[in-house]
Protein backbone atom coordinates (compact mmCIF):
# COMPACT_ATOMS: atom_id res chain seq x y z
CA UNK A 1 0.00 0.00 0.00
CA UNK A 2 2.72 2.54 0.73
CA UNK A 3 4.35 1.80 -2.57
CA UNK A 4 7.38 0.06 -1.34
CA UNK A 5 8.43 -3.20 -2.82
CA UNK A 6 10.34 -6.11 -2.39
CA UNK A 7 11.68 -9.29 -3.39
CA UNK A 8 11.50 -12.14 -0.54
CA UNK A 9 14.52 -14.23 -1.54
CA UNK A 10 16.40 -17.09 -0.13
CA UNK A 11 19.77 -16.15 1.69
CA UNK A 12 22.83 -17.40 -0.43
CA UNK A 13 26.30 -16.93 -0.20
CA UNK A 14 27.77 -15.96 -3.63
CA UNK A 15 29.61 -19.33 -3.70
CA UNK A 16 25.88 -20.76 -3.57
CA UNK A 17 24.18 -18.08 -5.98
CA UNK A 18 26.85 -18.81 -8.30
CA UNK A 19 26.08 -22.74 -7.63
CA UNK A 20 22.71 -22.52 -8.44
CA UNK A 21 22.90 -20.24 -11.21
CA UNK A 22 21.17 -22.22 -13.93
CA UNK A 23 18.42 -23.16 -11.44
CA UNK A 24 17.71 -19.58 -10.33
CA UNK A 25 15.35 -17.15 -11.40
CA UNK A 26 15.94 -13.55 -12.05
CA UNK A 27 13.18 -11.14 -11.17
CA UNK A 28 13.43 -7.24 -11.90
CA UNK A 29 10.04 -4.94 -11.85
CA UNK A 30 10.21 -1.72 -14.12
CA UNK A 31 7.95 1.52 -14.58
CA UNK A 32 6.49 1.37 -17.82
CA UNK A 33 9.02 3.94 -18.63
CA UNK A 34 11.31 1.24 -18.54
CA UNK A 35 13.23 2.53 -15.20
CA UNK A 36 14.00 -0.05 -12.96
CA UNK A 37 12.25 -0.20 -9.82
CA UNK A 38 13.65 -3.41 -7.93
CA UNK A 39 15.99 -6.12 -8.62
CA UNK A 40 16.62 -9.51 -7.33
CA UNK A 41 20.01 -9.62 -5.56
CA UNK A 42 21.25 -12.47 -7.19
CA UNK A 43 22.31 -10.19 -10.50
CA UNK A 44 24.75 -7.25 -10.33
CA UNK A 45 23.06 -5.42 -13.16
CA UNK A 46 19.68 -4.63 -14.79
CA UNK A 47 18.24 -7.64 -16.84
CA UNK A 48 18.37 -6.79 -20.55
CA UNK A 49 15.11 -4.98 -21.25
CA UNK A 50 12.97 -5.76 -24.48
CA UNK A 51 11.31 -2.42 -24.59
CA UNK A 52 8.14 -3.30 -27.54
CA UNK A 53 7.38 -6.28 -24.53
CA UNK A 54 7.84 -4.10 -21.77
CA UNK A 55 5.13 -1.86 -23.92
CA UNK A 56 3.20 -4.51 -24.33
CA UNK A 57 3.30 -5.92 -20.81
CA UNK A 58 2.26 -2.12 -19.49
CA UNK A 59 -0.37 -1.88 -21.25
CA UNK A 60 -1.56 -5.32 -19.89
CA UNK A 61 -0.30 -8.49 -21.74
CA UNK A 62 1.61 -11.28 -20.67
CA UNK A 63 4.64 -11.43 -23.20
CA UNK A 64 7.72 -13.82 -22.90
CA UNK A 65 11.34 -12.82 -25.28
CA UNK A 66 14.32 -14.37 -25.92
CA UNK A 67 17.34 -12.72 -24.85
CA UNK A 68 20.94 -12.80 -23.75
CA UNK A 69 22.26 -11.67 -20.33
CA UNK A 70 25.94 -11.40 -19.99
CA UNK A 71 26.26 -13.46 -22.35
CA UNK A 72 23.88 -16.21 -21.54
CA UNK A 73 21.13 -16.91 -23.00
CA UNK A 74 17.86 -16.63 -21.08
CA UNK A 75 14.02 -16.38 -21.78
CA UNK A 76 12.25 -13.36 -19.78
CA UNK A 77 8.30 -13.38 -18.76
CA UNK A 78 7.15 -9.78 -18.85
CA UNK A 79 3.78 -9.57 -16.25
CA UNK A 80 1.78 -6.67 -16.03
CA UNK A 81 1.27 -6.21 -12.21
CA UNK A 82 -1.73 -4.29 -12.48
CA UNK A 83 -3.70 -7.53 -12.20
CA UNK A 84 -1.97 -7.77 -8.99
CA UNK A 85 -3.68 -4.46 -7.66
CA UNK A 86 -4.42 -0.40 -8.33
CA UNK A 87 -1.35 0.48 -6.59
CA UNK A 88 0.92 -1.19 -9.23
CA UNK A 89 -0.71 0.00 -12.55
CA UNK A 90 1.83 0.39 -14.79
CA UNK A 91 4.20 -1.71 -12.73
CA UNK A 92 5.88 -4.69 -14.97
CA UNK A 93 7.61 -7.92 -13.54
CA UNK A 94 10.17 -9.26 -15.30
CA UNK A 95 11.21 -13.08 -14.71
CA UNK A 96 14.15 -14.40 -16.48
CA UNK A 97 15.75 -18.15 -16.44
CA UNK A 98 18.38 -19.10 -17.85
CA UNK A 99 18.23 -21.55 -20.73
CA UNK A 100 21.77 -23.04 -20.67
CA UNK A 101 20.83 -26.53 -18.83
CA UNK A 102 18.10 -26.76 -21.11
CA UNK A 103 20.16 -26.07 -24.25
CA UNK A 104 23.09 -28.42 -22.33
CA UNK A 105 20.68 -31.05 -22.11
CA UNK A 106 19.13 -31.19 -25.85
CA UNK A 107 22.46 -31.43 -26.63
CA UNK A 108 23.17 -33.91 -24.44
CA UNK A 109 20.20 -35.31 -25.36
CA UNK A 110 20.80 -35.25 -29.66
CA UNK A 111 23.86 -37.06 -28.88
CA UNK A 112 22.78 -39.55 -26.72
CA UNK A 113 19.93 -39.95 -29.38
CA UNK A 114 22.60 -39.95 -32.16
CA UNK A 115 24.80 -42.67 -30.25
CA UNK A 116 21.81 -44.94 -29.54
CA UNK A 117 20.39 -44.98 -33.05
CA UNK A 118 23.87 -45.91 -34.32
CA UNK A 119 24.76 -48.30 -31.71
CA UNK A 120 20.70 -49.75 -31.98
CA UNK A 121 21.31 -49.78 -35.47
CA UNK A 122 24.79 -51.93 -36.16
CA UNK A 123 23.48 -54.10 -33.33
CA UNK A 124 20.36 -55.37 -35.21
CA UNK A 125 22.48 -55.14 -38.66
CA UNK A 126 25.26 -57.07 -37.46
CA UNK A 127 22.12 -59.44 -35.30
CA UNK A 128 19.98 -59.83 -39.01
CA UNK A 129 23.52 -60.47 -40.80
CA UNK A 130 24.47 -63.60 -38.05
CA UNK A 131 20.70 -64.88 -38.15
CA UNK A 132 20.60 -64.51 -41.77
CA UNK A 133 23.78 -66.70 -42.05
CA UNK A 134 22.47 -68.76 -39.19
CA UNK A 135 18.84 -69.62 -40.87
CA UNK A 136 20.68 -69.78 -44.85
CA UNK A 137 23.39 -72.56 -43.74
CA UNK A 138 21.30 -75.17 -42.86
CA UNK A 139 19.42 -74.92 -46.45
CA UNK A 140 22.73 -74.35 -48.44
CA UNK A 141 23.79 -78.08 -46.81
CA UNK A 142 20.26 -79.59 -47.57
CA UNK A 143 20.53 -78.20 -51.26
CA UNK A 144 24.19 -79.76 -51.17
CA UNK A 145 23.12 -82.76 -50.12
CA UNK A 146 20.04 -82.78 -52.86
CA UNK A 147 22.22 -81.85 -55.86
CA UNK A 148 24.22 -85.05 -55.48
CA UNK A 149 21.17 -87.34 -55.92
CA UNK A 150 21.13 -88.63 -59.59
CA UNK A 151 19.13 -91.11 -61.34
CA UNK A 152 21.11 -93.59 -60.48
CA UNK A 153 21.53 -93.09 -56.55
CA UNK A 154 17.46 -92.28 -56.25
CA UNK A 155 17.82 -94.49 -52.82
CA UNK A 156 19.76 -91.81 -50.92
CA UNK A 157 17.68 -89.60 -48.74
CA UNK A 158 18.70 -86.27 -47.40
CA UNK A 159 20.77 -86.41 -43.48
CA UNK A 160 21.62 -82.41 -43.39
CA UNK A 161 19.59 -81.29 -39.92
CA UNK A 162 16.85 -83.47 -39.93
CA UNK A 163 17.03 -82.90 -35.82
CA UNK A 164 16.00 -78.74 -36.54
CA UNK A 165 12.45 -78.34 -36.06
CA UNK A 166 12.58 -75.56 -38.53
CA UNK A 167 13.83 -77.71 -41.52
CA UNK A 168 12.40 -81.08 -40.20
CA UNK A 169 9.45 -80.74 -42.66
CA UNK A 170 11.44 -79.73 -45.41
CA UNK A 171 13.52 -82.22 -45.54
CA UNK A 172 10.61 -84.72 -45.21
CA UNK A 173 8.76 -83.17 -47.90
CA UNK A 174 11.74 -83.85 -49.84
CA UNK A 175 12.84 -87.33 -49.00
CA UNK A 176 8.84 -88.22 -49.51
CA UNK A 177 9.95 -86.92 -53.10
CA UNK A 178 12.64 -88.75 -53.35
CA UNK A 179 10.82 -91.79 -52.19
CA UNK A 180 8.48 -91.31 -54.65
CA UNK A 181 10.67 -90.35 -57.22
CA UNK A 182 12.53 -93.92 -56.91
CA UNK A 183 9.19 -95.60 -56.57
CA UNK A 184 8.32 -94.50 -59.95
CA UNK A 185 11.67 -94.91 -61.52
CA UNK A 186 11.74 -98.49 -60.21
CA UNK A 187 8.08 -98.99 -61.73
CA UNK A 188 9.34 -97.48 -64.78
CA UNK A 189 12.36 -100.26 -65.13
CA UNK A 190 10.49 -103.19 -64.33
CA UNK A 191 7.78 -101.95 -67.10
CA UNK A 192 10.39 -101.49 -69.76
CA UNK A 193 12.01 -104.58 -68.73
CA UNK A 194 8.80 -106.30 -68.57
CA UNK A 195 7.73 -105.24 -72.09
CA UNK A 196 10.76 -106.02 -73.27
CA UNK A 197 10.67 -109.31 -72.39
CA UNK A 198 7.05 -109.55 -73.46
CA UNK A 199 7.57 -108.22 -77.20
CA UNK A 200 10.60 -110.88 -77.25
CA UNK A 201 9.17 -113.95 -76.53
CA UNK A 202 7.08 -113.97 -79.67
CA UNK A 203 9.53 -113.12 -81.87
CA UNK A 204 12.19 -115.62 -80.65
CA UNK A 205 9.21 -117.69 -81.14
CA UNK A 206 8.29 -116.45 -84.66
CA UNK A 207 11.94 -116.82 -85.56
CA UNK A 208 12.05 -120.20 -84.21
CA UNK A 209 9.17 -121.49 -86.74
CA UNK A 210 10.56 -119.34 -89.41
CA UNK A 211 14.04 -121.03 -89.63
CA UNK A 212 12.89 -124.29 -88.89
CA UNK A 213 10.14 -123.89 -91.80
CA UNK A 214 13.19 -122.56 -93.80
CA UNK A 215 15.59 -125.43 -93.39
CA UNK A 216 14.51 -127.53 -96.34
CA UNK A 217 12.00 -127.76 -99.29
CA UNK A 218 7.83 -128.02 -97.54
CA UNK A 219 4.72 -128.81 -99.32
CA UNK A 220 2.72 -125.38 -99.52
CA UNK A 221 -0.16 -127.02 -96.85
CA UNK A 222 2.97 -127.16 -94.30
CA UNK A 223 4.17 -123.29 -94.96
CA UNK A 224 0.01 -122.45 -95.39
CA UNK A 225 0.35 -124.03 -91.42
CA UNK A 226 3.54 -121.71 -90.21
CA UNK A 227 2.27 -118.80 -91.68
CA UNK A 228 -0.87 -119.32 -90.14
CA UNK A 229 0.51 -119.71 -86.78
CA UNK A 230 2.68 -117.01 -87.60
CA UNK A 231 0.62 -114.48 -88.13
CA UNK A 232 -0.84 -115.39 -84.78
CA UNK A 233 2.19 -114.19 -83.15
CA UNK A 234 2.24 -111.36 -85.33
CA UNK A 235 -1.27 -110.41 -83.74
CA UNK A 236 0.00 -111.14 -80.62
CA UNK A 237 2.86 -108.77 -81.13
CA UNK A 238 0.95 -106.02 -82.76
CA UNK A 239 -1.91 -106.21 -79.46
CA UNK A 240 0.59 -106.02 -76.58
CA UNK A 241 2.47 -102.82 -78.85
CA UNK A 242 -1.26 -101.32 -78.83
CA UNK A 243 -1.66 -101.91 -75.13
CA UNK A 244 1.79 -100.82 -74.21
CA UNK A 245 0.97 -97.70 -76.38
CA UNK A 246 -2.09 -96.85 -74.76
CA UNK A 247 -0.34 -97.45 -70.93
CA UNK A 248 2.43 -95.03 -72.46
CA UNK A 249 -0.01 -92.42 -73.48
CA UNK A 250 -1.68 -93.02 -70.12
CA UNK A 251 1.70 -92.96 -68.34
CA UNK A 252 2.49 -89.28 -69.89
CA UNK A 253 -1.07 -87.91 -69.64
CA UNK A 254 -1.78 -87.87 -73.16
CA UNK A 255 -4.32 -90.30 -73.07
CA UNK A 256 -7.44 -87.82 -73.29
CA UNK A 257 -10.32 -89.36 -73.81
CA UNK A 258 -12.51 -88.05 -76.90
CA UNK A 259 -16.10 -87.94 -74.86
CA UNK A 260 -19.29 -88.27 -76.49
CA UNK A 261 -22.59 -88.97 -75.66
CA UNK A 262 -22.64 -93.24 -75.67
CA UNK A 263 -25.53 -95.50 -75.82
CA UNK A 264 -24.01 -97.62 -72.81
CA UNK A 265 -26.19 -100.47 -73.09
CA UNK A 266 -25.85 -101.14 -76.94
CA UNK A 267 -21.53 -101.08 -76.15
CA UNK A 268 -22.16 -103.60 -73.67
CA UNK A 269 -24.52 -105.35 -75.90
CA UNK A 270 -22.08 -105.69 -78.93
CA UNK A 271 -19.50 -106.98 -76.76
CA UNK A 272 -21.45 -109.52 -75.36
CA UNK A 273 -22.24 -110.46 -78.80
CA UNK A 274 -18.29 -110.71 -80.13
CA UNK A 275 -17.44 -112.73 -77.15
CA UNK A 276 -20.10 -115.20 -77.48
CA UNK A 277 -18.57 -117.39 -80.71
CA UNK A 278 -15.45 -117.47 -78.26
CA UNK A 279 -18.24 -118.38 -74.74
CA UNK A 280 -19.80 -121.12 -77.32
CA UNK A 281 -16.94 -123.26 -77.51
CA UNK A 282 -16.91 -123.69 -73.82
CA UNK A 283 -20.56 -124.11 -73.59
CA UNK A 284 -20.61 -120.81 -71.11
CA UNK A 285 -23.55 -119.16 -70.81
CA UNK A 286 -23.42 -114.89 -71.10
CA UNK A 287 -25.75 -113.05 -69.72
CA UNK A 288 -26.28 -109.16 -69.96
CA UNK A 289 -29.31 -108.03 -67.28
CA UNK A 290 -29.99 -103.79 -67.61
CA UNK A 291 -32.31 -101.98 -66.39
CA UNK A 292 -33.07 -99.64 -69.35
CA UNK A 293 -30.92 -97.88 -71.87
CA UNK A 294 -29.44 -94.87 -71.69
CA UNK A 295 -26.46 -92.61 -72.41
CA UNK A 296 -23.53 -91.41 -70.58
CA UNK A 297 -20.64 -89.17 -71.83
CA UNK A 298 -18.00 -91.43 -72.08
CA UNK A 299 -15.09 -92.13 -75.03
CA UNK A 300 -16.63 -94.46 -77.02
CA UNK A 301 -13.50 -96.42 -78.13
CA UNK A 302 -11.95 -96.30 -74.75
CA UNK A 303 -14.83 -97.35 -73.19
CA UNK A 304 -15.45 -100.47 -75.86
CA UNK A 305 -11.91 -101.33 -74.80
CA UNK A 306 -12.92 -101.77 -70.77
CA UNK A 307 -15.96 -103.73 -71.15
CA UNK A 308 -14.12 -105.89 -73.81
CA UNK A 309 -11.24 -106.39 -71.55
CA UNK A 310 -13.22 -107.48 -68.44
CA UNK A 311 -15.55 -109.43 -70.81
CA UNK A 312 -12.47 -111.30 -72.72
CA UNK A 313 -11.08 -112.17 -69.54
CA UNK A 314 -14.51 -113.74 -67.68
CA UNK A 315 -14.85 -115.57 -70.97
CA UNK A 316 -11.07 -116.42 -70.56
CA UNK A 317 -11.02 -117.37 -66.98
CA UNK A 318 -14.00 -119.36 -66.60
CA UNK A 319 -13.67 -123.58 -67.18
CA UNK A 320 -16.39 -124.72 -69.35
CA UNK A 321 -20.29 -125.24 -68.77
CA UNK A 322 -19.63 -122.14 -66.34
CA UNK A 323 -21.55 -118.73 -66.25
CA UNK A 324 -20.61 -114.84 -67.20
CA UNK A 325 -22.60 -112.09 -66.05
CA UNK A 326 -23.02 -108.51 -66.84
CA UNK A 327 -25.36 -106.14 -64.61
CA UNK A 328 -25.73 -102.64 -65.49
CA UNK A 329 -27.24 -100.16 -63.12
CA UNK A 330 -27.69 -96.53 -63.14
CA UNK A 331 -28.06 -94.26 -60.43
CA UNK A 332 -28.75 -89.87 -60.59
CA UNK A 333 -25.21 -89.01 -61.49
CA UNK A 334 -23.09 -92.34 -62.38
CA UNK A 335 -23.59 -95.36 -63.57
CA UNK A 336 -22.06 -99.47 -62.27
CA UNK A 337 -21.20 -102.07 -64.78
CA UNK A 338 -20.76 -105.56 -62.70
CA UNK A 339 -19.04 -108.34 -64.87
CA UNK A 340 -19.03 -111.76 -62.61
CA UNK A 341 -18.52 -115.48 -63.21
CA UNK A 342 -18.00 -118.99 -62.16
CA UNK A 343 -14.46 -119.11 -62.27
CA UNK A 344 -11.17 -119.37 -60.27
CA UNK A 345 -12.01 -116.20 -58.60
CA UNK A 346 -8.61 -114.23 -57.22
CA UNK A 347 -6.42 -115.01 -54.79
CA UNK A 348 -6.85 -112.65 -51.56
CA UNK A 349 -3.09 -111.72 -52.10
CA UNK A 350 -3.55 -110.91 -55.89
CA UNK A 351 -6.85 -108.59 -55.43
CA UNK A 352 -4.88 -105.41 -55.94
CA UNK A 353 -2.22 -106.59 -57.87
CA UNK A 354 -3.66 -107.83 -60.85
CA UNK A 355 -4.20 -104.36 -62.07
CA UNK A 356 -0.39 -104.01 -61.60
CA UNK A 357 1.30 -104.10 -65.21
CA UNK A 358 2.09 -107.28 -66.64
CA UNK A 359 0.75 -109.35 -63.40
CA UNK A 360 -0.81 -112.57 -63.90
CA UNK A 361 -1.75 -114.75 -61.11
CA UNK A 362 -0.30 -118.26 -61.35
CA UNK A 363 -2.11 -119.98 -65.09
CA UNK A 364 -1.81 -123.22 -62.81
CA UNK A 365 -4.22 -122.10 -60.30
CA UNK A 366 -6.50 -120.29 -63.52
CA UNK A 367 -5.92 -123.47 -65.51
CA UNK A 368 -6.75 -121.10 -68.69
CA UNK A 369 -5.01 -122.19 -71.71
CA UNK A 370 -4.68 -118.71 -72.96
CA UNK A 371 -2.19 -117.02 -71.88
CA UNK A 372 -2.27 -112.92 -72.04
CA UNK A 373 -0.20 -110.06 -71.76
CA UNK A 374 -1.43 -109.00 -67.83
CA UNK A 375 -1.79 -105.48 -69.50
CA UNK A 376 -5.97 -105.92 -69.90
CA UNK A 377 -6.65 -104.75 -66.12
CA UNK A 378 -4.03 -101.87 -66.11
CA UNK A 379 -5.35 -100.34 -68.57
CA UNK A 380 -9.19 -101.03 -67.27
CA UNK A 381 -7.95 -99.08 -64.74
CA UNK A 382 -6.20 -96.19 -66.61
CA UNK A 383 -9.51 -95.54 -68.32
CA UNK A 384 -11.35 -95.48 -65.93
CA UNK A 385 -9.08 -93.13 -64.24
CA UNK A 386 -9.26 -91.01 -67.40
CA UNK A 387 -12.85 -91.13 -67.04
CA UNK A 388 -12.95 -89.54 -63.69
CA UNK A 389 -14.61 -93.13 -62.05
CA UNK A 390 -13.31 -96.73 -60.30
CA UNK A 391 -12.64 -100.58 -60.89
CA UNK A 392 -12.23 -102.61 -58.19
CA UNK A 393 -12.22 -106.53 -57.90
CA UNK A 394 -13.76 -108.93 -55.44
CA UNK A 395 -14.46 -112.55 -55.40
CA UNK A 396 -17.93 -113.63 -54.69
CA UNK A 397 -19.09 -115.81 -51.66
CA UNK A 398 -20.26 -118.53 -54.28
CA UNK A 399 -16.70 -118.69 -56.27
CA UNK A 400 -15.70 -116.64 -59.26
CA UNK A 401 -14.22 -113.22 -59.66
CA UNK A 402 -16.68 -109.87 -60.29
CA UNK A 403 -15.26 -106.72 -61.54
CA UNK A 404 -16.92 -103.54 -60.65
CA UNK A 405 -16.29 -100.55 -62.77
CA UNK A 406 -18.36 -97.01 -61.60
CA UNK A 407 -18.31 -94.34 -63.85
CA UNK A 408 -19.93 -90.48 -63.49
CA UNK A 409 -22.69 -90.23 -66.62
CA UNK A 410 -21.01 -87.00 -67.25
CA UNK A 411 -17.07 -86.34 -66.53
CA UNK A 412 -15.88 -83.21 -66.89
CA UNK A 413 -16.99 -80.94 -63.48
CA UNK A 414 -13.21 -81.66 -62.26
CA UNK A 415 -10.29 -78.95 -62.86
CA UNK A 416 -8.55 -82.18 -64.26
CA UNK A 417 -11.63 -83.71 -65.43
CA UNK A 418 -11.48 -85.04 -69.70
CA UNK A 419 -11.73 -82.71 -72.04
CA UNK A 420 -12.07 -82.85 -76.13
CA UNK A 421 -8.74 -82.82 -77.41
CA UNK A 422 -7.96 -79.51 -78.63
CA UNK A 423 -7.14 -78.52 -82.77
CA UNK A 424 -3.30 -78.10 -81.11
P1 LIG B 1 -4.30 -111.01 -68.90
O1 LIG B 1 -5.75 -111.30 -68.94
O2 LIG B 1 -3.76 -110.56 -70.19
O3 LIG B 1 -3.49 -112.05 -68.24
P2 LIG B 1 -5.16 -108.89 -67.17
O4 LIG B 1 -4.47 -107.65 -66.71
O5 LIG B 1 -6.42 -108.74 -67.94
O6 LIG B 1 -4.10 -109.71 -67.99
O7 LIG B 1 -5.41 -109.78 -65.92
C1 LIG B 1 -4.40 -109.98 -64.97
C2 LIG B 1 -4.62 -111.27 -64.24
O8 LIG B 1 -5.75 -111.16 -63.42
C3 LIG B 1 -4.88 -112.43 -65.13
O9 LIG B 1 -3.68 -113.02 -65.58
C4 LIG B 1 -5.64 -113.38 -64.22
O10 LIG B 1 -4.73 -114.10 -63.44
C5 LIG B 1 -6.39 -112.43 -63.32
N1 LIG B 1 -7.79 -112.29 -63.75
C6 LIG B 1 -8.33 -111.36 -64.55
N2 LIG B 1 -9.65 -111.54 -64.74
C7 LIG B 1 -9.97 -112.66 -64.05
C8 LIG B 1 -11.19 -113.39 -63.83
N3 LIG B 1 -12.33 -113.01 -64.37
N4 LIG B 1 -11.12 -114.48 -63.04
C9 LIG B 1 -9.97 -114.85 -62.47
N5 LIG B 1 -8.80 -114.22 -62.61
C10 LIG B 1 -8.79 -113.13 -63.40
Amino acid sequence: PDGRMEFHEWDLTPEEAAQVRDLNRYAQVWSASGESLLRTRYITSDLPLDTSALRAAASGSLVTTDQQFQSIPIRSLYYPLERMGAAHARHVLQIAAPLGTRDQMLERLVWLLAVITIAVGTATFAGGWWLGGRMVRPVDKIIDQAETIQAGTLGRRITAHVDIREYERLVEVLNRLLARLQDSFAAQRRFTADASHELRSPLTALRGEIELALRREREPEEYRRVLASNLEEVDRLTSTAEELLTLARSDSGVLQPRLRMTEITSTIEAAVHRVQPAAESKRLEVALEADDRFEALVDPILFDQLIWNLVENAAKFTPADGQVQVRLTRGPADFVIEVSDTGPGIPVDAVERIFERFYRVDPARTQSETRGTGLGLSIVRAITDVHGGTVTAANLPEGGAVFRVQLPLSPGTGADAAQPPTSA
